[in-house]
């Protein structure tokens, strides 16, 4: 059970008699300790209901904070600061399962990060200790939920936010 859902819950209980008995209070309790979940809320656009194709595309530069450093020879240069830094994808997949979906395939990366080669890919795919579900062209990665929840929770850029 999510703590949003706690006033729901407890409004929802049989109001008939104005104070709760002791049986009825330790049922309470015992009710909502069965519906606990952990508190997960990846993919967030599920969650959130956010259309990821709404979604900024793009690696983050670290330095500037802009979207859309370009892929150049083994590592990212940021078109805005020129700051290059190896390993700015490892974020932006982070991001993507963070907020898109659970699977990622060497096109959803390739869509992300705004690269072209899918070798390109297949290379950076496989740098993190991702875990690998089929082979070739239709490998999808996954992400640890022990990777994603050690990761600092980050809000969606979305396109035309200013659209009301
Ligand atoms: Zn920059």
């Amino acid at each position: 059970m999510y703590p949003s859902s706690i006033p729901n819950f407890i409004w929802n209980q049989s109001r008939k008699a104005a104070f709760l008995s002791t049986n009825q209070l330790e049922e309470l309790s015992k009710s909502i300790l069965k519906a606990h979940k952990d508190y997960y809320p990846y993919p967030m656009c599920k969650a959130w209901g956010i259309d990821s194709n709404d979604l900024i595309k793009g690696v983050r530069c670290k330095v500037c904070n802009k979207i859309g450093m370009r892929r150049v020879i083994r590592t990212w240069k940021c078109p805005h600061c020129l700051n290059q830094h190896k390993d700015a994808h490892i974020l932006a997949i982070k991001e993507w399962f963070m907020l898109v979906g659970e699977e990622m395939t060497n096109s959803d990366c390739r869509s992300f990060l705004k690269i072209e080669k899918s070798q390109t890919a297949t290379r950076l795919l496989q740098s993190m200790k991702l875990k690998t579900i089929g082979e070739g062209k239709g490998a999808k990665y996954k992400m640890s939920r022990k990777m994603l929840n050690g990761h600092k929770i980050i809000y969606p850029v979305i396109k035309n936010s200013m659209r009301s």
